[in-house]
């Protein structure tokens, strides 16, 4: 039973096709899940649309929602179309989003740290200027929002846990195993799902989000996983779901999951 979680489309600015254009993709590439997941506006910013070409403006979203829902009936019988969302997790503007998240039905919420002491992870000049104190206290941070957003309970699964390499390969290798453990600890205790995400191939680390050795300490800390492609194009739907099938089995994992009505499904691997 194949079903993937994280795809985008033309509302956040950098994504090709339409929201059909994926749910066809997905039916072409055997999938009975399918989950609309694009990234939320900026709620904690005061502007409309302040960064079109990163997220949806404002005004979008609950077009964004009817249109899936929409989807979702008229698939219905053929694939499983679920309403997803990625957010960011932005502390300070949490209760922003937990406050608008909650008025619509998402099937799941993918919780996503998408930037460090206010700087992009995947900017790869922030790593520049950096002594190794620096480069580990950053990493270190980077996993205490992650633990942050695993506890605030607003997400059922937390996205690209280890994206900081995307743009710099040499982030894996930055020593902070203890922070990594914790935090599989942490979203173990909260039950919240890791997904393993197959775009690192579209950016320099390559590979997938997290990597092996840590989809290993995820299995020790009895965390759930689920896949996501994080499709930014309709021709990346399910993009090496049979590979990631495979590793997740190779590593010890026996089942994985996905969310319908926030609740978990477990899918024997
Ligand atoms: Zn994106
Ligand atoms: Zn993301």
């Amino acid at each position: 039973m194949k079903f993937d979680l994280h795809t985008h489309h033309f509302r956040c600015g950098h994504a090709d096709g339409n929201i059909r254009d994926y749910v066809e993709a997905g039916i072409a590439a055997g999938l009975s899940v399918i989950g609309i997941s694009d990234h939320t506006p900026y709620f904690g910013n005061p502007e409309e649309h302040p960064f079109p070409h990163i997220a949806m403006a404002k005004k979008e979203f609950g077009n964004y929602v009817e249109e899936v829902l929409k989807l979702k009936q008229e698939y219905e019988g053929q694939i499983d179309v679920l309403l997803g969302i990625e957010s960011d997790y932005f502390p300070a503007h949490a209760e922003t989003y937990r406050q608008v998240l909650s008025q619509y039905p998402f099937d799941y919420i993918i919780g996503s740290v998408h930037s460090v002491n206010e700087v992009s992870i995947f900017n790869k000049k922030r790593w520049k200027s950096l002594t190794d104190e620096q480069r580990v206290a950053d990493k270190e941070t980077y996993y205490a929002l992650i633990r942050e957003s695993a506890r605030s309970g607003m997400f059922q699964i937390l996205g690209h846990i280890d994206a900081m390499k995307g743009n710099y390969p040499a982030f894996s290798d930055i020593p902070a195993a203890e922070a990594i453990d914790d935090t599989l600890q942490v979203i173990a205790d909260n039950g919240v799902a890791i997904e393993i995400n197959t775009s690192g191939k579209t950016k320099l680390s390559g590979g997938w989000y997290p990597s092996d050795s840590i989809l290993e300490r995820a299995l020790h800390f009895g965390v759930d996983v689920t896949f996501g492609s994080d499709a930014h194009t309709p021709l990346r739907v399910a993009d090496e779901w049979d590979d990631v099938a495979a590793r997740l089995k190779e590593i010890g994992f026996t089942e994985w999951v996905y969310y319908k009505n926030k609740q978990r499904i477990a899918v024997p691997l």
